[in-house]
Parts: structure tokens; sequence; C-alpha cells
């Protein structure tokens, strides 16, 4: 009788080994790649891809951060899941790497953000194929440079989802592991600059006291705060409250001359379904209202950082990591919005539903950044039966 997926599932997820899976870790951060120099540990990587028997790329699109793509072709009929996760570690210097296996700890910059999870997707692969599970769907491994800002700035994975390298859905593996992220605001920058027709003037020389960038000023903070209240009563959850807040005001440079403009500078946080185009048309009307009031050119620009998402509750990937955790550790995984603005966030902008399911990334970007055994291991393992779940699978003896 051929074995259920779950059988399948904590078949492979029980072949991962613990000490491997350091050694690797161990080997990933001894390779530098702060942000912009991703070339040496993307060839390591890739390497390694190649011989778990991926079919392996290096896409140069970008000079210096390679993106290294992995394709494991599965026995057919299921979906294709995609493994992601970025290359670079943020450039801040660390001690040198080191492993303690009596200790159970790996140190090192990039430890726990994120090569950790990057080991455990390559010992996810290897655990599925030491134990004779074969994916019916194919895997997709990518990682990608250029993440962390400021000189990340996500240009990498929105090319090549942009460009199809992309699966049914995603587990990138990072930025969870005891609760599963499925939604996140948007975030946006808006820049409001207001401007006078004519030069700087003695203010006798003022006609209109209403046309003075300052009154502007004063009437955008009040549009402004009206307009962030009304958020504020909103009910924030499940996903955390919208928000519209200033943090710049810049206007005038003398006492007695009237500026030729004023610039106020904001975030405005937003939920799914919003997007920025919506936020914009928001704030020009706004900035049209003030401008009518005072005769001036008021305009707005925004920079998205990162869009809102929420995905539909009975995407299969949910299920799967779910499901696979609960073989795995035991409890059930609680649905939660998203603590940072992630990769998950560019994968819903290209219609790829995707969740995050890593180590334990408390040390990341600190002084010490390290990554326990036991919680490589369960990111590990916890991987390797999501592949089983969301691709379906099969055992090599029962083909045979
Ligand atoms: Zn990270």
């Amino acid at each position: 009788m051929a074995s259920s997926r779950r059988e399948l599932a904590k078949l492979a997820a029980g072949a991962v080994s613990r000490r491997r899976l350091m050694e690797e870790t161990y080997r990933f951060i001894s390779v530098p790649s702060p942000t912009g120099q991703e070339a040496d540990f993307a060839a390591v990587f890739a390497e390694t891809l190649s011989e778990l028997g991926l079919e392996t790329s290096i896409d140069e699109e970008f000079a210096g951060s390679p993106s290294v793509i992995g394709r494991l072709k599965g026995e057919g009929g299921g979906p294709t899941l995609q493994l992601d996760g970025h290359s670079d570690t943020v450039p801040v210097p660390h001690d040198p790497p080191s492993i303690d296996l009596e200790r159970d700890v790996v140190r090192g910059r990039g430890a726990a953000d994120m090569k950790g999870g990057l080991a455990a997707i390559c010992e996810a692969i290897r655990a599925l194929a030491d134990a004779g599970v074969r994916p019916l769907g194919d895997l997709l491994v990518t990682a990608h440079g250029l993440h962390e800002a400021p000189l990340g700035d996500q240009r990498t994975i929105r090319s090549l989802l942009g460009r199809g390298v992309a699966g049914d859905a995603a587990v990138i593996a990072e930025l969870g592991h005891e609760d599963l992220a499925t939604a996140s605001r948007g975030m946006s920058i808006y820049t409001i600059e207001v401007r006078a027709m004519g030069a700087s003037m003695h203010e006798v020389e003022l006609k209109d006291r209403a046309a003075h960038p300052i009154n502007a000023v004063r009437l955008l903070l009040d549009a402004l705060e009206a307009r962030a209240e009304e958020l504020a009563a909103q009910p924030a959850e499940p996903f955390g409250p919208e928000t519209l807040f200033v943090g710049q005001v810049h206007a005038g440079d003398f006492y007695n001359r009237v500026p030729t403009e004023a610039v106020v500078v904001g975030t405005r946080r937003y939920r799914a379904p919003l997007t920025k185009q919506d936020v914009l048309e928001e704030l020009e009307g706004l900035c049209a209202e003030v401008a009518a009031k005072t005769g001036l050119r008021v305009g707005v620009e925004l920079k998205e950082v990162g869009p809102a998402y929420a995905l539909a509750p009975s995407e299969p990937v949910i299920a799967a990591v779910q499901a696979s955790y609960h073989d795995v550790v035991g409890g059930e995984l609680p649905l939660a919005a998203a603590r940072a603005v992630g990769n998950a966030a560019d994968f819903a902008s290209y219609g790829v539903p995707a969740v995050y399911h890593g180590v334990n990334q408390q040390t990341a970007h600190s002084d010490d950044e390290h990554v326990s055994g036991a919680d490589l291991e369960r990111a590990a393992r916890v991987l390797a039966g999501s592949i089983v779940h969301f691709c379906g699978a099969e055992r090599e003896e029962e083909k045979r």
C-alpha cells in the first residue's frame, strides 16, 4: 500500500542530520557575502545545489550580486514549491566564524540571517533524497543578493519573479519560526512639496497671507493629523493599525523672508487590499485642498518600501507548512502578521503566495550572531515535510 503524505513527510523530516547541517552552516558563513559582494558565496551555494542533483545556474544580471537558481524535477503531477533566501549579510564586522558541536552552536555573521536558513533548505532536499522520498511537483531554489538595506533594494528577487523564475508558492527560509506570517502592512514614504510661483520676498511684500508656504504647511499638518486620527480610530486587528506619520517639516530660511517652498515628509502604513496608488490618491486629495485654499502648488511623491499583502487562508502552502510543523514540533503554528518588511511582499506583488519559515533570528545583525543546532534541525525538518505536504511525494521503492 502506498504511504500517506504525512508518513512520507515524517520520513523525510526524520532523515535530517543536525551535524551535517551545522557543518554546512559553518561552511556557508566562512565565505563572506556582505551586501553587494555575494559572488563568492553564490558560487559555493550553486555548487552545493549541483551536488544535491539540482539543475543549477548563476544569473549574472546584477554584477557582483549574482542570483543562484536551482531546479529539481519532480516525478510529475504536483505543484512547484520555491524555496528562497537572500545570500547577503549585513556589512557589519563580526568575530571569525566558529562551530561548537558539543555546545550545539554555530557563530558568525550570517549564521542566523540567513545562511542557516539556506543551509536548512539544502539539508531538507538532502534528507528527502536520503529517505528515498521523491516529490511529485518540482522544487525551485533561489538565492539572491542585494537584500539588506540600505544597499539592498530587492531588485534581484523582483527581477527573477518578473521573469517568471517562480514557483506556485514559496517558503522563504527566514523571519518565522514559531508563527506563520500570511499578511503584512505596506509602507510608503511620502514627500509633499509646496511651491510658490515667484521668488522669495520681504514679509511686507506678501499681499495674500494665505499664499504663504508656511501657511500651506500648517493646513497640511492639520489635514494629515485629521486623517491620522481617522486611521487610528479603525480597528487595528488582525494586522496592526494603519498609520500616517509626519517625520520631517522644512520651511523658511530667514525671520522676515517669505519662503518659496516647503517640504513635509513621513510614512503611510496600510493594509491590503490598499495599494500605493490608493494611498497616492488619498494624499493627492489632501494636497489639492491645500492648493485650493492657498493658491500655491502642492504636489506629493510616494516611494513604496513594501507593498501590503494578505494571503487567502486557503492557500495550500499555509496548510503544508502548518501540517509539517505539527508533524515535527507537535503544536500548532499560529498565523500572524509579518513583523518586518520581507520578501514575501515582493512575491505577493508578483502573484506568488509566500510564507516564512527558518531559524530563530533573534541575534540577526548583532555582535554575537549565532544559531543553535537544534533550531537548524527543526527548520530543516519543517522544510522537508513542507515540501512533501505541498508537492506530494512517493517512495522510491514503491515506484518500482
Ligand atoms: Zn534576512
